[in-house]
């Protein structure tokens, strides 16, 4: 593999031809179009087809990557390996460098459309914590917790691309010990930080996805930022899962980082016990080294490891279908708020203040249980890439508005 691609900026920056991520974008007055990240420019794959310098199957300027999402494995593969040429060859820059556009005159658009969208719940941590502090006399975990991996249908038409402004969303609430709930502006509002894969490939109703399948279906993966309204969510949820606390907005990354450019970062995950049944067990270890960052308003708040959750991608996307539920493309699956063992590395501020009870010094001089009107949340990670690089897989961000009167 081409390690260095002359593209200049590209080496050292999270987006190099290791990463080679997709997204869409458009150009003042112009259509939105597939575009690919490398350093700091987008390659326009619209134009880039246009010219005919790779093979297009009508996906580049369809105005969505759906197309190409849906076309499969070996078409991810082929396109990867000729922009690698394209990028990584100094004989094909006089073709190729026209069709690189500035990051700074691209618009970066939400990457796909979105068809169904469940949120998981599969950091062991993460559950542990919310079960001490909302049942703190029985065992943390439900019984299901360690069987499969927990999950709720969130909404897909509110999964908004990163920079959309999050209005404080009103509902009922009811605050810890209070006994009636009250009609108002969220007083506990919340981010969460997780990753995300989206399905390219559909699958036929009736017959589930096993966990060695996961590559014949799944494009990629984003940052996820699942906005949380803790105290609507804590009266609504009982006995159903969340509804009206999640579903105002959820906000995901620009870039779909492909799974090839992941495949470095796998690792072992934390030992399952007890054993999962047979259709949830997972022939290679499909843990991933992820870091990520949560900065409020530029302030280093957390650093989730993705690579302690429990449940992985694969056994998710086989528990999801493994009651005959197709898979259709655009299909996204989020993995739940990603927490360490370490105070320092819980993926929300529901754990990082334990409910608001030890305010978080965010090290500007400012502390937060919740978030206020005005505040920005910023969630980044990088992974382990081929010959060493880093893979960046960019940024979440959104900034708190009021709730209009
Ligand atoms: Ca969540």
């Amino acid at each position: 593999m081409t390690t260095v691609s002359w593209v200049e900026g590209s080496e050292g920056s999270g987006f190099g031809i290791e990463n080679l991520p997709y997204g869409m974008f458009s150009r003042r007055g112009e259509l939105p179009r597939v575009g690919v990240a490398i350093g700091h420019h987008v390659l326009d794959m619209a134009g880039l087809s246009a010219a005919g310098l790779i093979d297009d199957r009508r996906c580049f300027a369809s105005g969505s990557l759906n197309a190409f999402m849906a076309a499969g494995p070996a078409t991810w593969q082929a396109t990867r390996s000729r922009l690698i040429e394209l990028l990584g060859d100094d004989w094909h820059r006089p073709s190729v460098e026209p069709h690189l556009v500035p990051l700074a005159e691209a618009e970066l658009l939400r990457p796909f459309e979105v068809a169904d969208y469940a949120d998981f719940y599969s950091s062991e941590h993460h559950a542990s914590n919310v079960g001490r502090m909302f049942r703190p006399n029985s065992d943390p975990l439900l019984p299901n917790w360690k069987r499969l991996p927990v999950a709720y249908h969130g909404r897909a038409g509110t999964v908004y691309p990163t920079g959309t402004p999050i209005v404080r969303p009103a509902g009922q609430r009811r605050p810890p010990g209070g006994h009636e709930p009250s009609y108002g502006p969220s007083l506990r509002l919340d981010f969460e930080a997780e990753v995300g894969f989206v399905v390219g490939v559909p699958s036929p109703a009736g017959r589930g996805v096993p966990t060695s399948a996961f590559r014949d279906h799944v494009f990629g993966f984003v940052l996820v930022n699942d906005w949380s309204a803790r105290d609507v969510q804590s009266f609504e949820s009982q006995p159903l899962g969340p509804f009206l606390s999640k579903s105002f907005a959820t906000s995901i990354s620009p870039w779909v980082v492909p799974v090839a450019a992941l495949e470095p970062a796998r690792v072992l995950p934390p030992v399952q016990e007890p054993e999962p049944l047979p259709y949830l067990r997972c022939d290679e270890p499909w843990g991933l080294d992820l870091h990520l960052e949560v900065l409020i308003n530029g302030q280093v708040a957390s650093r989730p490891p993705f690579s302690s959750m429990y449940w992985t991608s694969p056994q998710q996307l086989a528990h999801a279908t493994v009651n005959g539920a197709p898979l259709r493309t655009g299909d996204l699956f989020a993995s739940g708020t990603v927490s360490g063992p370490e105070r320092e590395q819980r993926g929300c501020l529901l754990e990082l203040t334990w409910n608001g009870r030890d305010p978080l010094d965010l090290g500007d001089g400012t502390k937060r249980t919740f978030l206020e009107d005005g505040d920005t949340v910023t969630i980044r990670a990088k992974a382990p890439g081929a010959a060493g690089s880093v893979i960046s897989l960019g940024e979440v961000t959104g900034t708190v508005l009021p709730t209009p009167i």
